[in-house]
């Protein structure tokens, strides 16, 4: 067995495509964690150089992708977040790369912080980006190879989420395979915080905020299906402890 953290403090390693994933996804509960004594790591494969919103028109795509790095460490720091790697696989080609160079990253995050629990997205990819779906697909494998009890959770939007979300198609967590609900009412400014960092992508941010009912209602609560091991039974957790 691998050595476990010290008592009731776990580790988790979030791992994205891009950054804003982690903002945009599951930033109240990496913040809720990060800020209640445990330690979280996020890695995020690409820089995002290959952005369409905002500053995109103007700058090359190594200029991009080091704006967005910086709005990701700015993220990160937002979060309290205990560690952060940024890689720079190619931005919207993940799923053309020989899964290996993903595999490998992915296989020397989860040997050189041993976490108690992965968090990627949801194999639908939330949005469906083909860079989320390949991740999510990396990730499961890379855990699926270690099988020491390395927990994977796939973050994703509750189906009711998604009819709120009506400016875009994304698709959801389908409701029987929710597992864990967390609430994160009391860390959504952490969360605003971490978006707002990512200033280039400002407009989507923007377009959130005009959802009816409110943004606060919305994000309260972030919703993943535990996809490894299959848990014995489908009862929903409402925090990610053991
Ligand atoms: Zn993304």
């Amino acid at each position: 067995m691998r050595p476990r953290a010290a008592l009731g403090i776990m580790k988790i390693l979030a791992v994205f495509a891009h950054p804003d994933d982690e903002a945009f996804g599951p930033a109240g509960t990496l913040s809720r964690y990060a800020l209640t004594g445990h330690s979280v790591r996020l890695a995020t494969l690409t820089q995002g150089e290959a952005g369409t919103l905002g500053p995109a028109s103007r700058l090359s795509r190594l200029e991009l992708g080091r704006l967005r790095a910086d709005e990701l460490r700015c993220s990160a720091r937002a979060m309290h977040l205990t560690a952060l790697n940024i890689y720079q696989l190619p931005d919207g080609r993940l799923s053309e790369l020989p899964a290996e160079e993903g595999l490998a990253i992915i296989r020397a995050e989860l040997n050189d912080f041993l976490p108690d629990a992965v968090i990627t997205f949801h194999s639908l990819g939330i949005s469906g980006h083909p860079d989320h779906r390949t991740a999510a697909r990396w990730c499961l494998q890379a855990i699926q190879e270690q099988a020491n009890g390395t927990r994977l959770l796939a973050y994703g939007l509750s189906e009711a989420q998604v009819k709120r979300i009506a400016h875009r198609t994304l698709v959801p967590i389908p409701d029987d395979e929710i597992t864990h609900v967390i609430d994160v009412s009391a860390y959504l400014e952490y969360k605003f915080r971490a978006i707002r960092c990512h200033q280039s992508q400002s407009e989507s941010w923007e377009r959130m905020q005009t959802i009816e009912g409110g943004i606060e209602s919305l994000l309260q609560n972030e919703h993943f299906s535990q996809v490894s091991p299959v848990p014995p039974k489908r009862s929903r957790e409402d925090s990610l402890e053991m």
